[in-house]
């Protein structure tokens, strides 16, 4: 009787490895907060409003109830997103319930930055217009203000030659390559993509989204500075001071861009 119980047993365990998908279907962590849900639909009205974001870009935020799961939008522009839109995924990327809605191509970037990031809970991925010549020349972005303190004085720039060779389509498609940028990105707050855009990491989506859109401030002022001779940056320890500053104060510009982008509705 033990030995029939056995057999089928083993039956059953080799027929249903026979006909397992090949991507599992990740659970839910359950409902997220609202408040999640309705500050990522803000972050992604408002890096649309300030430029950051066009029709491309994209903003998650760690799910509040599970660290191996974060939330974003299906692929769709920034400026349209709401709170329907927000999908689940797990850290490889997969969404919980896709209900068949095309997913961003680049979800990769956020799924292998949390995996090996425990203390970031948004991150930003845009091609912000200002940052794309410091990701292909060899002068570095640094901060010239105390309002991209953030950025340190090493912002690293990843190459996607190193991974995907000379032929890619430049888009993090895959999670070896989104395993690649989060090395590259390490400990920063920032990592450029070489002929592409950048990465920003923060803890909350006010603070990812006020680095998001002072980094691209500050290529901005770089370039215009660097037009006008000698440049003075910030030193390590300004932009650490700095920094700790700001991080007390991102609810203030964010209640104005807030109000302004959800005006515009
Ligand atoms: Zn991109």
């Amino acid at each position: 009787m033990r030995l029939f119980a056995l057999l089928a047993l083993l039956l059953a365990a080799g027929l249903s490895i026979a006909s397992a998908p090949v991507v599992a279907q990740p659970k839910s962590a359950g409902a997220p907060d609202p408040k999640l849900i309705e500050d990522l639909v803000v972050g992604n009205h408002v890096l649309a409003d300030l430029g950051v974001v066009d029709g491309f870009g994209h903003i998650s935020v760690r799910h509040d109830k599970d660290p191996n799961r974060y939330l974003m939008s299906r692929s769709m522009a920034p400026a349209l997103v709401k709170a329907d839109d927000v999908l689940e995924y797990d850290l490889d990327s997969v969404a919980v319930d896709g209900k068949g809605r095309a997913l961003f191509l680049e979800r990769f970037i956020h799924g292998e930055i949390y995996k090996v990031r425990p203390d970031v809970k948004a991150i930003v991925h845009s091609h912000s217009p200002s940052i794309i010549p410091f990701s292909v020349s060899k002068t570095k972005l640094q901060p010239v203000y105390h309002m991209s303190s953030f950025l340190g004085l090493d912002v690293p720039v990843f190459e996607i030659r190193d991974v995907a060779g000379t032929g890619s389509n430049l888009l993090v498609g895959n999670p070896e390559i989104g395993a690649a940028l989060a090395k590259a990105l390490a400990g920063n707050t920032v990592v450029l993509m070489r002929g592409h855009g950048s990465v920003t990491a923060g803890t909350s989506i006010p603070q990812v989204v006020f680095r998001a859109y002072y980094a691209e401030m500050n290529a901005r002022l770089q370039a215009e500075a660097i037009k006008l001779g000698t440049v003075t940056y910030l030193t390590q320890e300004e932009a650490a001071a700095a920094a700790k500053t700001n991080d007390a104060l991102v609810a203030r510009p964010w209640e104005l861009w807030k109000r302004k982008a959800m005006k515009t509705e």
